[in-house]
């Protein structure tokens, strides 16, 4: 089976380097804003009218033609997913990029076979810790220590500057074994606030106290950023401290969710979640940092937990957001209202007395629901 992974690696440019990466950035950012404007004026303009437009634009600002040319394309490429989105209603209307949000550009890998001799665009030597990228040519790396080599095809890489740090990361198509699929046993997933993920065999994972830490730390940056003059360099300061702190709150999470997903699989062949109303979930605290951390933590173990299902040829039900799984008694079928208070963490049902944690309660019920969905699935056919 073919599947797409991502390898990060932390780059380690030369002056040189920096100066063009900065470049680079900065044109793939002039091309999308000034698309978004054509974009703007008529809408019925294709990716293919804007590709067009790149010579000339080429011709009126020399400096585009100094970088990396997928870079511009894959600029309107990138504007092009963003109206998708907002016209399936996935996101907002795109808004023009600024400096110092968000900085990258994505390149594409290409192949050229010349007298026999194979030219590739973007490479990766993980002995010598180097990755060759295009007009950039050799760039120093550093990250997955334990392996010798990627054994895959490249498809595509993106350069970030985040703060004062440049990061690569590179897609990789690669065939994995398919595996034989048992769903022998099946569990459910409740996602809280109090424990990331309690599982209906009744182990819970992940105490989400952890990014209490930053949002901390985010809150009294952003308060001081305030109290900076926009564009000074202490702002500047502020900023990329800021940046840096993200950038370590996603590093965290990515270790603690890897190793949760991992568990699950590893001893489920079945995995039900809910299909999230995360807003509503944690509107008791109407803080939006914390609500933004904790939403965008659920759906990185959601996503998580559906490609390594795929990977592994393993089950994934997602049930529907609707379904009042801590309201109802997994035992009787009850429901109890007085439930929607997330601060009651103790289920006890009022018709046949029994006594739960809140979240296992839910566990089960989106277990329970997750077969019903998959046994009717399977009589509908
Ligand atoms: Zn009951």
């Amino acid at each position: 089976m073919l599947i797409n992974r991502a390898y990060k690696f932390r780059l380690y440019p030369n002056l040189k380097q920096k100066e063009l990466i900065n470049k680079t950035i900065g044109c793939s950012r002039f091309i999308y804003n000034v698309m978004l404007s054509k974009k703007k004026d008529n809408s019925k303009f294709t990716k293919f009218d804007l590709i067009k437009e790149i010579p000339k634009l080429c011709n009126d600002y020399p400096f585009l033609k100094e970088v990396d040319s997928f870079s511009l394309r894959n600029a309107i490429f990138d504007l092009e997913n963003g109206f998708n989105k907002c016209y399936k209603k996935l996101g907002g209307y795109p808004k023009f990029k600024k400096k110092g949000i968000k900085d990258s550009y994505r390149t594409e890998y290409v192949k050229n076979i010349y007298k026999d001799k194979i030219y590739e665009n973007i490479k990766i030597d993980l002995k010598n810790k180097t990755i060759t990228l295009p007009k950039l040519k050799e760039v120093k790396i550093r990250g997955y220590r334990n392996l010798e080599y990627i054994n895959g095809r490249i498809l595509n890489a993106t350069i970030k500057h985040i703060g004062s740090k440049y990061y690569v990361s590179v897609c990789v198509e690669e065939n994995i074994p398919l595996v034989e699929a048992k769903t022998s046993s099946i569990v459910g997933i409740d996602m809280g606030v109090k424990s990331l993920i309690t599982t209906s065999d009744g182990i819970s994972y992940g105490n989400p106290n952890y990014l209490k830490k930053y949002e901390r730390k985010i809150k009294g940056l952003q308060k001081g950023l305030t109290r900076k003059i926009k564009g000074s360099k202490n702002y500047h300061k502020y900023k990329n401290k800021l940046q840096e702190v993200y950038r370590k709150l996603q590093n965290a999470r990515r270790k603690i969710n890897e190793e949760i997903v991992s568990k699950i699989i590893k001893d489920n062949d079945m995995i039900v979640t809910e299909n999230l109303n995360i807003n509503k979930m944690i509107e008791k605290s109407n803080k939006n940092l914390r609500k933004n951390i904790l939403n965008s933590t659920m759906s990185d173990i959601i996503r998580r937990l559906k490609y390594k299902c795929a990977w592994l040829n393993k089950k994934i039900i997602q049930v529907n957001r609707y379904y009042a799984s801590s309201q109802i008694c997994n035992r009787c079928g009850n429901k109890n209202e007085e439930m929607k208070d997330i601060r009651i963490r103790e289920y006890k049902c009022p018709k046949c007395g029994i006594e739960i944690e809140r979240d296992l309660n839910a566990s089960l019920n989106i277990m329970y629901e997750g077969l019903i969905s998959y046994y009717k699935k399977i009589y509908q056919n």
